[in-house]
């Protein structure tokens, strides 16, 4: 089944909620970074989240960058998106191990440790929008919490899950980020809080077979929802192209260039985001060379 992401907002406009199922793009997720089970859900909970928060962009070109930076063994995560469901990102370190908390349980807030969550929207103009908190617990979905509660002071709720086989591929993933707005009544408040308090982990319902949908509605029991669904689908994509690594060569500048050129004789760039490989020949870079020494 492809990936969703449905929106919903209450007939009084108090609540807004996204729900996604990301279980393909997680899925290729790991098969490109090759990930261990814990850099599976770590960077499958960040896509997921980041897919949800593109969705709630509203231009064609605007972007979105989630930065998660623990001291944790996994090192930083990246995710970009953009307003249409296309998602990226990388793990600096995917083969991460770390003892469970309980069965089952991956250790992520561990593997991903203390430090910062930033966001950078870029939504075309000037200067891109961006904000940092603390990490809470490096769970991901109470990270992402806290930057809406502290940076953008909206009170929300987020759940994101990612389930990984004993064999380390992915069975389902997705999860919900629902926001209080303006319009909000203390009661609504307090039948959300009830609501979450009782709802199983995304990935059980997942499994369970619910579909976004019986999430939704699950969550936001009690209210008088309106439901859409966005016209895209979430999707592992990656926009990278030849020239873009050209210009990253380019950025080495001369002598790391010159120095590669005589010690190497030819460069096999692999894209950080996908598993897409450019190869360049000595030929290729010494014409970059040239291109660099003429200015
Ligand atoms: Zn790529």
């Amino acid at each position: 089944m492809a990936d969703t992401i449905l929106r919903g907002i209450s007939a009084t406009g108090g609540i807004r909620i996204f729900v996604a199922e990301t279980t393909e793009t997680v899925r290729r997720a790991q098969q490109i970074h090759k990930t261990y089970p814990i850099a599976t859900a770590a960077l499958g909970r960040l896509l997921t989240a980041g897919a949800m928060m593109g969705d709630m962009m509203k231009g064609e070109n605007d972007r979105l960058t989630l930065r998660v930076a623990g001291d944790g063994p996994l090192g930083k995560l990246i995710v970009t998106s953009d307003s249409s469901g296309h998602v990226k990102g990388y793990v600096t370190n995917p083969l991460v191990e770390l003892p469970s908390k309980a069965p089952g349980k991956l250790n992520v807030g561990a593997a991903v440790g203390q430090g910062t969550l930033s966001v950078v929207c870029d939504l075309g103009m000037k200067e891109p929008y961006s904000a940092q908190t603390d990490l809470v617990s490096g769970e991901i979905a109470e990270d992402i919490t806290s930057y809406f509660a502290t940076s953008e002071q909206v009170p929300s709720a987020c759940a994101l899950g990612v389930l990984v086989d004993t064999d380390g591929s992915v069975l389902n993933a997705g999860g919900f980020i629902l926001q209080l707005m303006p319009e909000a009544t203390d009661e609504d408040a307090i039948l959300l809080e009830e609501n979450i308090k009782k709802l199983p982990p995304i990935t059980t319902l997942l499994s369970e077979g619910k579909s976004p949908e019986d999430i939704l509605l699950t969550v936001t029991e009690g209210f008088d929802m309106f439901m859409y669904q966005n016209e895209t689908k979430p999707e592992y994509l990656c926009d990278c192209t030849r020239e873009r690594v050209c210009s990253a060569l380019l950025g080495m500048g001369k002598e790391e260039l010159r120095a590669l050129i005589d010690e190497q004789g030819k460069a096999e760039v692999t894209c950080q985001f996908c598993d897409r490989i450019y190869n360049f020949s000595k030929e290729d870079l010494e014409e970059l060379y040239a291109r660099l020494t003429k200015k």
